[in-house]
Parts: structure tokens; sequence; C-alpha cells
């Protein structure tokens, strides 16, 4: 084998491609099945640790360059509201965020798709990072084994039961990983998750929007709107000025959603910005129609941007008038906000000390 030989990240293979791989090696297809078993439902962090694979095996796919990419647990932070934030190492050196949020019977993980983000928008912190890159699909499904090591230790029995695609990065612009993750966490020798409990996030990316309307497995979808007209989209999220209201919505009429299913819009109420009755009135008119609901979400604060949340009368203000202009709203309780593990306020201490260095 040259030095030059293409690195394969068996966490990012799907189970065919494993299949084929294992085949390669000229052992037999039920082999990729055991490999799977071990990388997917059991979380191993080395092929070492694949006991029940033979030796033989083991040592072709090394000198093949085939590795098992395996993401560090570096810090993890508590809320008292039980929401715990995870700093986590890639294996060149780069640090992420995910986080673990429990509600009831719920466990909500919180994930990312890219190291930092390009898309800018105003309000978070992530974006004051810049893009550093692509997460692959292995270190987007890791984090998951991750957090499922982490529960097994300070929460036995409980288990990660909705994966949100809502961490650090803008989803659909890593979107070829990020559907090879959604495809290894539905599959059932691995994390079995439904696709009815995946949700991915995202500023509406037109192209991607579209792609995913024609793939073959469908998360739900949640829409970052944060504004009631473009004028103060293109201000508080740049990519409008690319894909401006009337173009996102009209995409999303398109997008077949299934029987029962509605869009999420995210809207970060921002005081003074995007919470006015007028605003709430403009958002009511342009999603009249829409199978979705409108997630309220109080601009959780970070000395990063320069925005103020509003008061719990001018929340509540927003959401009765856009519930009494016939809107289905939920107002999102900031979970995990004494540890900047909000939505909006992730971006590590680390990396944003880059960001200082290089400004
Ligand atoms: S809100 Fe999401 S898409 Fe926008 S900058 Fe932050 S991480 Fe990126």
């Amino acid at each position: 084998m040259s030095r030059s030989a293409k690195v394969i990240d068996l966490r990012s293979l799907r189970l065919e491609e494993t299949r084929e791989l294992v085949l390669a090696h000229g052992h037999p297809a039920y082999r990729a099945e055991q490999l799977w078993r071990w990388v997917h439902d059991k979380g191993v962090r080395s092929l070492d640790q694949a006991t029940n694979l033979p030796a033989a095996l083991r040592s072709s796919l090394a000198a093949a360059s085939v590795t098992l990419s395996a993401l560090q647990l570096a810090e993890v932070q508590r809320s008292t509201d039980g929401t715990r934030k995870m700093r986590i190492t890639t294996s060149d050196g780069r640090s992420i965020e995910s986080v673990l949020i429990p509600d009831g019977d719920k466990m909500t993980q919180c994930i990312s798709s890219q190291v930092g983000c390009a898309l800018d928008c105003q309000f978070c912190a992530t974006a004051k990072l810049g893009l550093m890159r692509n997460l692959s699909a292995g270190e987007i499904v890791d984090q998951v084994y991750l957090a499922k090591e982490l529960l097994a230790v300070e929460a036995p029995g409980q288990r990660i039961t909705n994966i949100v695609y809502m961490g650090m990065g803008e989803p659909l612009h890593n979107f070829d990983e990020v559907m090879q993750s959604l495809h290894i966490l539905t599959h059932d020798l691995g994390a079995n998750l439904s696709h009815r409990r995946i949700t991915v996030s995202t500023v509406g990316l037109v192209p991607g929007l579209r792609k995913l309307a024609k793939s073959d497995l469908r998360p739900n979808l949640a829409v970052s709107l944060n504004a009631s007209c473009d004028e103060i989209r293109d201000q508080v999220m740049p990519i409008n000025k690319k894909y401006p209201i009337a173009v996102l919505l009209q995409t999303l009429r398109e997008f077949p959603l299934e029987k029962r299913r509605r869009i999420t819009f995210e809207y970060v109420l921002l005081a003074g910005v995007n919470d006015s009755d007028a605003d709430a009135a403009r958002v009511a008119k342009l999603l009249a129609g829409f199978p979705c609901k409108l997630n309220i979400i109080p601009w959780n604060p970070h000395p990063l941007a320069p925005y103020k949340r509003p008061s719990p009368e001018a929340i509540e203000r927003f959401q009765n008038r856009a519930k009494a202009l016939g809107l289905a709203t939920y107002l999102r309780t900031p979970r995990g906000d004494d540890i900047a593990a909000a939505c909006g306020q992730l971006a590590n201490r680390e990396q944003q000390g880059l960001v200082q260095l290089r400004s």
C-alpha cells in the first residue's frame, strides 16, 4: 500500500459500504455486521476492542489505512436544570460542543455538524468562530456514542430519545456527511433512532432543502426565521440576501411533508429588533396556512452580540399576539444558560480565544 493511500474512516461508512470493504479484504459479509455492531452499537473507540473479529481482518484493515475515528470527551459542564454540555475534541485538536437536555421522559441531544459556522447569524456565538471545517459523518455520530457513555455512568437507565442538529454549524452546509450520519443513526443495527425523532435545524439553505426534499430519509425540519420581513432578516441573518423570505417559504411549500408533520419555524426574539406587535402580525401573515408551529426563543445572552433579551411582558405579548392571529406557538424555556449551553450560545472558550487572536 502506498503512503498516499486514502484513509477510510469505518465510523463514517454505512453498513452496505462496510460490507463491500470486508468482502474486498477477503472476509465473509457477516463480518461486516459484527464490525458494524462494534462500532455503532457498542461504540468501541479502537478496533482492538472488537474482540470477536479475526485478527487477520483487523490487521488487513489497518494495513489498508482503514481507521476508526474517535472523538474525545474533554469536559462536561452540568447545569442546575440537569442540562449537560460536553466539550469534545477531534483527532486534529479542534473543539466542538454537544448538549444533553433532559425533559421528563425525553432526553434530547443537540449535536454539531461543523467546527464553527460560515453563516454569520448576528445573534449566534458560534458564528464568531467562522467555519473551520466540516465534521465527518463518523464525528457527527460519535457525539451520540460519547453521550451514551456519559449517561451510562451518570444517569444509568436514561437513554437518548431525540436528536437535534442544532449545535455548532449549519447542517445543510455539510449536506453529504449529515445525510450519511442520519442513515447511520437510524439503522436498526446501530443507534436505531427513528427519523421522526431527529430534527435538522437550518437557516434555510434553499439548494440543501431541495436536495433534502428528494432524499430517501427525511428528518423533522426546523427553519430559523427570526424576522418578519426581509429588511430585518437581512440584518440578523445575512444569508437572507441570497435566499429571501419569499424564496425560502416557496421552497418549503414544495417540501414533501409526511402526513401530520409540521415544519417548526424558530424565532429568536430580540428586544427592539423583531418583537413588536407589527412583527407578530407580519409573521402570522407569512405563515398563514402553513402546516407549522412557531418556536419562540427569547435570545440567550452572550457577550459576543449586541442584542438584549426582551422583557417577560414583551415575550408574552408577542406570543399572545401571534396566537391570536392563528399561529401555533411554543415558548422555548432557556435550558442550561448558566453553563452557556442554551440555543445560540455554543462557542467554546478555547475557540473564542482563537477568534480573538485572529482579529
Ligand atoms: S445560528 Fe446556526 S447557522 Fe447561524 S451562525 Fe449560528 S450555528 Fe451557524
